[in-house]
């Protein structure tokens, strides 16, 4: 998967792409990320990308040209690196408050779309003409508000790797993250077994890998109904998960 990225602050993502999994993802090659400074776009010596609002009102607004620009050459740039004759052009993707709010869902459907090309705002947001004509879809990361696209864009990219085949060393680790079944995940517990008077549930210990499973689907459904009572009307759920659920809800009645 090619990522590429549009900012003004390029700077923020060096850490991030030389880190952790992101950082191994992209020296094996299973992804790649480009980031492009949006100034290099710019037609004045003082390579300005935003101006006052017209209506008045304060902030300033993202101006269209270096967006236009940009996202032109990087499109181009992105088709000529693709060998394939039916390439596509990547996916350009405003990361905003206003866009549809980002689920593991969402993330799984873009990790199939192929090539992204991620605008990240600044300021009180682009121009609307970006937004009309150069962008394919809006994306948020939740409903609020922080002063750039490059975290949301940072948040995308991570999500992402993950679905990459190879970046997450245990393929069965991203099987069984929240929301991968409409669940939350289960609890997890490592060493020691007892830690300030708290042990470990015997089941985890009992080497019975049958019944690890059930404990942990159960404990799934469990937290789901607690924290997330919502994501149960959309998960996958059998008659046992059903009869669990009902148990469950029992329990918590019973205090
Ligand atoms: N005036 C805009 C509004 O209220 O909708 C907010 C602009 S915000 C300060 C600047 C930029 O940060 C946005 O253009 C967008 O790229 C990014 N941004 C802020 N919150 C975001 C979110 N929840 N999800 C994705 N991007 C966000």
């Amino acid at each position: 998967m090619q990522i590429d990225v549009l900012t003004i602050f390029p700077e923020l993502f060096a850490p991030f792409l030389t880190t952790s999994l992101v950082g191994k993802a992209l020296s094996k090659g299973l992804l790649a990320v480009r980031v492009h400074d949006l100034r290099q776009f710019t037609l004045d010596r003082h390579r300005s990308v935003d101006d006052e609002p017209y209506g008045g009102g304060g902030g300033m607004v993202m101006t269209a040209q270096p967006w236009f620009d940009a996202v032109r050459e990087v499109t181009a740039q992105a088709m000529a690196r693709s060998a394939a004759p039916d390439a596509r052009p990547p996916r350009r993707i405003l990361l905003s408050p206003q866009g549809k709010r980002l689920d593991e869902a969402g993330v799984r459907r873009l990790a199939k779309a192929g090539d992204l090309l991620l605008l990240c705002g600044r300021y009180e947001g682009v121009d609307e003409r970006v937004v009309e004509a150069i962008v394919d879809e809006e994306l948020s990361i939740g409903d609020f508000v922080v002063s750039g696209g490059e975290l949301p864009a940072m948040v995308l990219i991570e999500a992402l790797s993950r679905q990459v085949p190879g970046v997450v060393g245990l393929a069965d680790s991203v099987e069984k993250d929240s929301f991968r079944d409409g669940l939350l995940d289960y609890p997890h517990y490592t060493r020691p077994a007892e830690f300030e008077g708290r042990g470990v549930p015997p089941v985890l210990v009992s080497g019975d890998h049958a019944a690890i499973d059930r404990w942990r689907r159960r404990q799934a459904l469990g937290a789901t109904l607690k924290k997330r009572p919502e994501l149960l009307e959309s998960a996958e759920l059998s008659e046992q998960d059903q009869r669990w659920l009902e148990e469950l809800g029992r329990e918590e009645e019973g205090g």
